[in-house]
């Protein structure tokens, strides 16, 4: 078999800065009670990994953060790569808890432009996923913004506009919205936040062309639905998402058959290498059996 494994692999700049600011937190503070507000990022391996470093996930999909928060009664709280309304912030402290953010740089920067932009008069139309929290986070801090989903009919809205997005979108879908939204609103003011770690992965799947594409990732992370998305249009004859290589279903793999692996930016890329290695040696008449995931090597 030919395997083909495609970069960039591994964490993207956002969730190593995330995993290193929680970890230095639980080394300084070893006696302290330290819950992250939700997935540190969308990866439950990474939660499991986490637990290991003293580091508790609330992570509930069904509740708020501000449901979330009312549960930490103590200690520290870190705010997710995913981003945080100052209200959130403020309730934080008030209850006198410790804050760490480690909200994205990327992230942190859509906010500081819709900042600037409502000041100067502006509405802003938001691209992202209703419910996903780096769209919930602008939401709340920004309670005049429209948010859209992508497959969304544009709205009636007033202008001047100016449009921006959630980072981890598919690049064709948003390059199309876009069209559309320029279509009935010549005028307005575009900012294509999609960051480099979504853009050059999801590129990466359509420079390629295989017999089969295995995204490795959680089925909560955004960027790796979004690459399977991809490959769906691209035209990969089969394709299989998996959380690691446990799941991997090999009655897919024939001899001489090529294979392209990516995985979302939340990967450890432990989990990702494991699934190389696997294919790599894998033989058909033959094939070993799957190995197991080992929770100690996740963040390394
Ligand atoms: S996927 Fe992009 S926005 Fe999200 S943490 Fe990584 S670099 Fe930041």
């Amino acid at each position: 078999m030919n395997i083909i494994p495609l970069a960039p692999r591994g964490f993207c700049k956002g969730v190593y800065l995330a995993l290193k600011l929680a970890k230095d937190t639980a080394k300084q503070n070893p006696d302290e009670q330290i819950t992250i507000l939700g997935q540190l990022v969308h990866n439950r391996y990474v939660s499991l990994a986490l637990e290991y470093h003293n580091i508790k996930t609330l992570h509930n999909p069904s509740l708020s953060k501000e449901q979330l928060l009312e549960q930490i009664d103590g200690g520290i709280v870190i705010f997710t790569a995913h981003g945080i309304s100052e209200s959130i912030k403020q309730k934080a402290l008030a209850k006198g808890l410790r804050i760490v953010d480690a909200t994205c740089s990327d992230v942190s920067r859509t906010h500081t432009l819709i900042e600037e932009k409502l000041s100067m008069g502006y509405h802003v139309l938001y691209i992202g996923k209703n419910n996903h929290p780096e769209s919930m986070a602008i939401v709340e801090n920004f309670p005049s913004v429209t948010l859209m989903e992508i497959k969304d009919e544009i709205p009636d809205l007033i202008e001047p506009l100016f449009v921006t997005n959630q980072t981890t979108l598919s690049k064709r879908e948003m390059e199309k919205t876009i069209q559309n939204i320029l279509d009935k609103y010549p005028e307005a003011s575009i900012s294509n936040d999609l960051c480099s770690a979504t853009t050059l992965r999801q590129q990466a799947v359509e420079q390629v062309h295989a017999d089969g594409l295995i995204v490795v990732g959680d089925p909560s992370s955004n960027n790796t639905l979004m690459l399977a998305s991809i490959g769906h249009v691209h035209g990969y004859p089969w394709i299989q998402r998996i959380e690691s290589v446990e799941q991997l279903d090999v009655s897919y793999l024939k001899e001489n058959m090529s294979i392209a692996v990516t995985a979302g930016a939340s990967t450890p890329a432990y989990l990702t290498n494991q699934v190389i290695e696997y294919l790599n040696n894998y033989d058909v008449n033959h094939p070993q059996p799957l190995p197991t995931v080992d929770i100690t090597k996740i963040l390394e």
